[in-house]
Parts: C-alpha cells; structure tokens; sequence
C-alpha cells in the first residue's frame, strides 16, 4: 500500500496549522478591533452581487498554492460586519469571540454525530443545556429536548410531534391523508416558517388558521375561539395553537398565558415560537414577558439571537421530553441498536439532522467561563435601550414609531415635513438603500399594515445610544 501523499500528509501536519492558527487570530483579533472601534469601516462593503461572483471564481490551482491568510483577508474585507456598532440589521447577532474559537474545536473534533459514540461530550454537554434551559423557563423536570439547525428547523420539529400528539391518527406512518385535515392555529404576526412547516408536512394551505392581532401585533386572545370555528368550518382538525414570543417583524411578544388557558380548555398543543425572545428568561427585569411559557407543550429557542452565539443553535424544548422522539419516529437500525427504544444518548433519533455540529459546545463554554450574569445583563441592556430609542424617536417630531418595543426590535419611518403620505413608503425604501449603501449603518426595512417602516434590532451590545442618535441624523441628511 502506497502512503499518503506528500501534500496530504503536509496538510495535516500539526506545525503548519499551529503557524496558520497563530497567524490567523492575529488576524481576527485586528479585524474585530477594526470592526468594534472608530467607525472608519463601511458595515457592509456593499456591492452588487455580480461582483463578488467575479472575485470569487471557482478557479482552483491542481498544486497548492493558495495563500491562506491572504484569501481570508479577502472574506473578511467584503463581508458584513456584524460586529461594527452601526450594524442594527436583521436579528443575527455579534457572536462572542470566545463561541468561534468553540466552533473551531467543533470543526476539528466533528463530533455532533447522532449517536452517542460520535460525540459523547457533545452529547451530554447538549442534554445538560436543554435542561438548564428549560429550568429557566420554569418547564418540569422531565422536560427535555435537542439542538437543531435553526428556528424553521425546530418549529417544524415541534410542530411534528404536536401532530403525532394530536392527530388522532399516525400520520407519520399513514401520510398526511390517512386521517382528516390538520390545522394549526397562528397569529398573523408569526414568523412564515411556520406556515412553510405546516406545507411540508402536506397540509396545504388552511394548514394555517390565522389569529389576528392587536394594535400592538400581539395575539388577540379573543379573537381564538372564532379562528378554532373559522377552521372547523373549513373542514379542518385543529391540533395546536402557536404563540410568537416574540414576533419577527415588530418583536411583539403574545399574551401566553391566555393561549395556554385556551390551549388547554380545548386541547390543543401549545407551541411557543420564542426564536428570538425566549432569551428574555436571562433577564431578572423583562422575564415576566413570557409568563405562560412555563405551560407549553413545546417551545424553540435560537442561541443564535439573542444569547450571542455563531449560527446555528436551536434549542427545541418540550414540556415532556419524551414527546421528542414522536417528532421523526423511523428506525435506522444500523445506527441505533441498543435494547432501550429511546435513549436520550442518540440524539439523531430526534432531530431532522443526522450528522451535525458540536452545537451545545458553544453554549456550553460560553455560560462556563463567562458566567450566566453577562447573558441577562446583554437582554437587559439591549431591551432597555430599545425602550429610550423609542422614546427619542417619539419625542423628535419628523420620526414615528409603529409601536412601543416590547423587545429590542423597532419599526419607524421618518416622516419629514411636505412629504405626501403617499410617497413615505418609497421614501424609506430610498433612504435605507442610501445609508446601507454608503456603509453608514446597517438596518431593514418590513411592511407593516400602515406602509413600509424601517427596522432596526439592537443586537450588537457594542452599539451605543450614540450610534442610534447619528444613525437618526444620517436618515435626515439623506431625506
Ligand atoms: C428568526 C426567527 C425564526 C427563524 O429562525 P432561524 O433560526 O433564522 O431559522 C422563527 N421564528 C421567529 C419568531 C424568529 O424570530
């Protein structure tokens, strides 16, 4: 048998990559004081996406020649910089820099495998997260659960084992049709995949009832009797009942615990989509918000949002750990053979991914060595600072808020004297496209009923009060 080859062996040998490794957090390290300091850098380097097809082509060299650091120096100037203080953009946070150096370990150990054997400290780090996590949202003992790829992915996990629950009938076995059509109640302010998980598991269109919502885009609690008929009427078999917490586009947080009371009242699962708020629980001062969570059947949580972690880290929760396994319930005998049916240990059992990354580990070192206080103050601070843009923005006379933030999410549009109010959605729509273009600042923009409102989320705990002071007066100079 021939050895390995002399590129491959030089690939894998442990000196280059202590050298590349040194030089490569030197690199990282200047670019995140870069990225957090003076303001010298665009956002996002802006540019149509033509051009960076062309300066990344699939050119690749047959001997290596690829200059590492050089190629990286090149990812790193053309991307979004999370980390810039000016970046109020979507909800995807600045990670801790000490979650990318777990990650790194992820990637060089890959041991997120589905069994046990594949990724024994993952494994326990995983369930030992879940259960701190769902002891702070006040779920039972036997709560339990797992990580997945995202919030799309974990509603859809929750949703399919509400369904196994709930049908009436094996639909995982017997398909979509074997019994009545299904339907789940969501308020009109949740976010769309849960209505994409509903036409993946083939329910079609009425496989989402809608709850209207508030003035203040929160479930209206009276408005769900009439939604449960509205979807009887239509033939439908309610089996579940969503509440956002809180929503995406104006971060509205649902009144749980009237859902819980009509979930329970008409037995219907009780989902808590709290991707994005389900955080709030860190927080002393805000955890009231979720009063109700404590009641749910099941409920997502993105790491990734807002407890400062890399993408992507979803904590699927339920109310009675076991229910996990009704989510994807086919066996895969040459993975999983032990005598116990359901051991918590092979994670794949219970999750849409087979192989996936170390995920807890992250969570896991972030919590260990920064401590837990440093995650409630960041919900804290950035909550509170939504509450005094708002404030700032109420008070200015040519900005108006959608709605008072119940979260670190704000919608406003500025409203300049002599503009007709006709032309204010396009307004919004040109000054976001100026000021993100011009590198300034990072922000979105989301229809609202009343029009088109520019949307910021302060994620980034660097971003200070000053920051959203220039960002008001950017708007203007571009007005
Ligand atoms: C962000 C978000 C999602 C989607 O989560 P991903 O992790 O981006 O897949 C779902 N629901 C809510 C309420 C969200 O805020």
């Amino acid at each position: 048998m021939s050895p390995p080859s002399r590129d491959l062996l030089a690939a894998y040998d442990p000196e280059t990559f202590r050298e590349l490794g040194h030089q490569l957090v030197d690199q990282l390290s200047e670019y995140l004081a870069r990225a957090t300091g003076a303001n010298d850098l665009p956002v996002l380097p802006w540019v149509p996406p033509s051009t960076n097809v062309e300066r990344f082509p699939a050119q690749f060299p047959e001997e290596p020649s690829g200059d590492f650091l050089a190629l990286m120096n090149r990812v790193l100037a053309g991307s979004n910089h999370l980390h810039h203080p000016r970046y109020v953009g979507h909800q995807v946070t600045a990670p801790l820099p000490l979650a990318a150096l777990s990650d790194m370990v992820s990637a060089l150990l890959n041991n997120g495998g589905a069994v046990y054997e594949m990724g024994p400290v993952s494994s326990a780090m995983e369930r030992n997260v879940l259960r701190w996590m769902a002891d702070l949202l006040g779920l039972p003992a036997e709560a339990g659960g797992v990580f997945t790829s995202g919030g799309s992915a974990g509603n859809l996990t929750a949703l399919l084992a509400a369904r196994q629950a709930k049908a009436g009938y094996d639909a995982w076995n017997g398909g979509a049709h074997a019994g009545p059509p299904l339907t789940v109640l969501v308020p009109e302010s949740a976010h769309y995949c849960v209505s994409r998980a509903t036409r993946i598991m083939g329910w079609g269109e009425g496989g989402v009832t809608p709850v209207p919502v508030d003035a203040s885009f929160r479930l209206r609690p009276d408005a769900l009797e009439g939604a449960l008929m509205a979807a009887r009427r239509a033939g439908r078999h309610p089996i579940a009942v969503v509440g956002s917490a809180g929503s995406t586009a104006t971060g509205a947080f649902d009144p749980l615990e009237a859902v819980a009371d009509f979930a329970q009242a008409h037995d219907l699962w009780f989902h808590v989509d709290g991707a994005h708020g389900a955080s709030t629980a860190l927080s002393p001062k805000y955890r009231a918000q979720l009063k109700g969570i404590e009641r749910a059947d099941s409920v997502v949580w993105d790491a990734h949002k807002m407890m400062l972690m890399p993408a992507l880290v979803t904590a699927v929760l339920f109310r009675d750990g076991a229910r996990s396994f009704d989510a994807f319930s086919q066996e895969a005998s040459y993975l999983y053979h032990g005598d116990d049916p359901r051991p918590w240990s092979d994670i794949g059992l219970r999750t849409l991914e087979c192989t996936k990354l170390m995920m807890a580990l992250k969570v896991y070192v972030a919590l260990s060595v920064l401590g837990t206080r440093a995650f409630g103050d960041y919900v804290t601070q950035t909550y509170d600072q939504a509450r005094r843009f708002a404030d700032r923005l109420e008070a200015s006379g040519d900005f108006e808020l959608a709605v008072r933030p119940d979260c670190n999410i704000v919608c406003f549009r500025h409203t300049p004297r002599g503009v007709a109010a006709e032309q204010l959605d396009a307004l919004q729509a040109r000054l976001r496209e100026r000021v993100i273009q011009r590198g300034d600042f990072y922000l979105v923009q989301t229809r609202l009923p009343r029009g088109v409102f520019l949307r910021v989320t302060l994620i980034n705990p660097l971003t200070r009060d000053e920051d959203l002071e220039a960002l008001l007066e950017a708007l203007r100079g571009v007005a």
